[in-house]
């Protein structure tokens, strides 16, 4: 514990080793947080076996303080997308990621997650987790080992060592972070940032035809 507070360079004299540490604010802030990050459950698919897996006995990661799954937002500080999201996850996703409290991280695990993975094509399937969410860490593969979410879960807490509160701390500037609209799901899923381009793409002549909607003939 000493070697992860205390500053790199500072000498502790002998007699104090073990005893006092001297750090900086940022260094206790975040080995504070780094150590208790709290996971929002979401299995979406097969990734959330393996998800179970590393919480069972063999890998642990209550090691690292993760154990704490929550079954709500309010408690989470980052959530974990195990699994394919579908269009019709996604406002879910949405609402449950502005109810969480700041700072709060976003861990893809798996190709879908990430990118769609072999679903990707599919027309009930969103292309990463990451058009809708800001994503921090990213875990690539199918089918995601154990292992690899560990490391990716090491990554996040990486991250966190590298914050400062003088400038990353959005959380305690004043307004805080905008809430992400949530998407509406209708025929197809309707990201409400991208209304305007929308709006204009439906307005815009059909390939083949004229402003007012006629066909063009072939020359
Ligand atoms: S990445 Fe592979 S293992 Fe994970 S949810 Fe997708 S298909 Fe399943």
């Amino acid at each position: 514990m000493k070697e992860s507070l205390n500053s790199p360079g500072v000498q502790i004299p002998e007699e104090l080793s073990g005893q006092v540490a001297i750090t900086t604010l940022d260094r206790i802030y975040n080995w504070g947080r780094r150590n208790s990050l709290w996971p929002l459950m979401s299995g979406l698919a097969c990734c959330a076996i393996e998800m179970i897996c590393t919480a069972a006995s063999r890998y642990d990661f209550s090691r690292f303080g993760m154990e704490v799954m929550r079954p709500s937002p309010r408690q989470a500080d980052f959530m974990l997308i195990s699994g394919t999201v579908t269009k019709k996850m996604v406002p879910q996703l949405v609402r449950l990621y502005n109810q969480m409290p700041e700072p709060k991280y976003v861990v893809a695990m798996g190709a879908c997650a990430s990118g769609g993975g072999p679903f990707k094509e599919g027309y009930s399937v969103v292309p990463g987790i990451d058009k809708f969410l800001p994503v921090d860490v990213y875990i690539p593969g199918c089918p995601r080992t154990p292992q690899a979410l560990l490391n990716g879960l090491m990554k996040l807490q990486e991250k966190i060592d590298h914050q400062t509160l003088k400038s990353d701390a959005h959380w305690y500037k004043k307004g805080g972070s905008a809430p992400i609209p949530v998407p509406i799901l209708g025929p197809d899923l309707i990201d409400l940032r991208k209304i305007e381009q929308i709006r204009l793409a439906s307005q815009a002549p059909e390939p083949g035809t004229d402003e007012d909607n006629h066909e063009v003939p072939h020359e």
